[in-house]
């Protein structure tokens, strides 16, 4: 299936500057910023600047320097927010039935309160 990136969407946005955003960290290929609708006290999103849609499109389609910040990104964003000690959660949301609200490739980083056994 080929990927289809809609460049009107909200995180395309902010990466354009349209929309502004709190920031945790950004690297050459990588974007961290809080949600805006936090479910847990630690609640960041960590998206790539290059436009694509999905872990799988990202995982096809990505250069490695790009595979290798965001990875790293995200990691840096746990020792930075100060959640391995307590523990923490990464979600990426996908399509129809993963509900993927906003079609660009995000991983939530939730943490800072038990978040139950539930995968879903
Ligand atoms: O994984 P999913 O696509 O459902 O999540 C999108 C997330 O983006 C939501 O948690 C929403 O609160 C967040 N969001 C945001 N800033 C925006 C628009 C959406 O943090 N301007």
């Amino acid at each position: 299936m080929p990927f289809d990136y809609d460049d009107q969407n909200i995180f395309a946005k902010i990466l354009r500057g349209e929309i502004p955003n709190d920031t945790v960290l950004e690297t050459e290929h990588s974007l961290a910023f809080r949600d805006i609708q936090p479910q847990a006290p630690v609640h960041v999103l960590v998206i790539p600047k290059g436009p694509y849609v999905s872990y799988d499109h990202f995982a096809q389609e990505a250069t490695e320097a790009e595979l290798v910040d965001y990875v790293r990104a995200i990691g840096e964003v746990c020792r930075m927010e100060g959640v391995e000690e307590d523990g923490f959660r990464l979600i990426s949301n996908a399509g129809r039935n993963g509900v993927q609200e906003v079609p660009h490739l995000h991983v939530h980083i939730l943490a800072g309160r038990p978040l139950g056994r539930m995968l879903a």
